[in-house]
């Protein structure tokens, strides 16, 4: 984590650094650093600076329910409960139940019960490791998101099972976020969550906001521009939090419960634009699992009500239709825009 946050910080502050200009209105922000990565919260008018305050002690609850690690907290109860119910808060429950249908959706290329597995690779403490074959096979007779059993409020896993919601926790306290904001009066509103970015209205001045997207081939130069209002726009990437083995393979965190292995399906950034930051922090992981065709492919089946910029592991930019308009490309990548019809 650490090597991201210069990267984190310089997309924060091009992305910020473009919202002042021409606006009567005064901006509040607030740094913090929860859920292992610097966020950064700003927003504008006479509700802002309370409307933050507020929000910023929202992030610290939901850091202290949704953490894997930290005893007493909904996963960690789940966790250690050998395969009994737990009952668990209205947070945790939506993002199970957003988890399970994004699961089904994808056949299973997320899967929060992956946690056993990204252990064995060192990705939970920063100590790296190649497992052999035998202990992969082993933890992945755990994997199964379909052990997840959710009923009124309560959850249980079978008992070797652990789950983890690294992969959606940060798009679901961006809509919390939205939502502290909204109800508080605030119109206009931008925030970076280690770089899942969500907004809020538009700028001040009515103007789109400039979100830009990091190059996965040089992470510390913008791959590209996009200019949106109240939208969501996540990225997983493999070049996001890795380590190179002593065989000199590249390994990253986010892990095919297929095989155990990092995912490797072609796709070194995937990054989803919608309405729902929960959604979008889902699909951003399951469709860098899914790889390019069936990315496609889902986005199709669900008809284009998302947005999305797959980068192939051979440099070709792929854009939905939706940000054609959008989009400006920053690189020298080819892309190609995906129409539904
Ligand atoms: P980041 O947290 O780096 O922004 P992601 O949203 O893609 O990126 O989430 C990656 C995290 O999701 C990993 O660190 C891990 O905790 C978890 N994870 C890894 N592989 C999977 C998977 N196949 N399904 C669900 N969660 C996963
Ligand atoms: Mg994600």
């Amino acid at each position: 984590m650490k090597r991201l946050c210069p990267l984190v910080l310089c997309t924060c502050l091009l992305l910020f650094g473009c919202t002042d200009e021409n606006s009567s209105e005064s901006a509040v922000s607030r740094d913090l650093f929860a859920m292992d990565t610097y966020m950064t919260l700003k927003a504008y008018g006479d509700a802002a600076d309370s409307a933050l305050s507020d929000a910023a002690a929202r992030i610290t609850d939901l850091e202290t329910l949704l953490s894997v690690t930290e005893e007493g907290s909904d996963v960690w109860n789940i966790n250690h409960a050998d395969g009994a119910a737990v009952a668990v808060s209205e947070d945790t429950y939506t993002i199970l139940e957003e988890a399970h249908s994004i699961s089904e959706r994808t056949d299973g290329a997320l899967d929060i019960t992956i946690y056993p597995v990204l252990t064995a690779w060192g990705f939970t403490t920063g100590e790296y490791n190649i497992p052999d074959a035998d202990t992969l096979a082993e933890l992945l007779t755990y994997v199964d998101y379909t052990g997840v059993k959710l009923q009124d409020g309560t959850v249980s896993i079978p008992e070797n099972a652990e789950i983890d919601l690294g992969a959606l926790a940060k798009g679901y306290t961006g809509d919390a976020v939205m939502s502290i904001l909204e109800d508080a009066g605030v119109t206009s509103a931008i925030i970076s969550l280690g770089g899942n970015v969500q907004a809020l209205g538009s700028k001040p001045d009515g103007s789109d906001w400039t979100v830009a997207v990091l190059n996965p081939f040089a992470s510390d130069e913008n791959m590209c521009i996009l200019e949106i209002s109240d939208k969501a726009v996540i990225t997983s990437g493999s070049y996001e939090r890795y380590f190179v083995g002593g065989d000199g393979n590249t390994y990253w965190h986010i892990i095919d419960a297929a095989d155990g292995y990092p995912a490797d399906n072609g796709l070194v950034s995937v990054t989803i634009i919608g309405d729902s930051g929960l959604e979008c922090d889902a699909l951003s992981t399951a469709l860098f699992v899914a790889g390019a065709a069936e990315a496609e492919e889902y986005w199709r089946s669900e008809n284009g009500s998302f947005d999305m910029i797959l980068v192939t592991e051979d440099a070709q930019i792929l854009i939905t239709e939706g940000i054609a308009d959008a989009f400006e490309n920053l690189t020298d990548m080819t892309v190609q825009v995906l129409y539904l019809s």
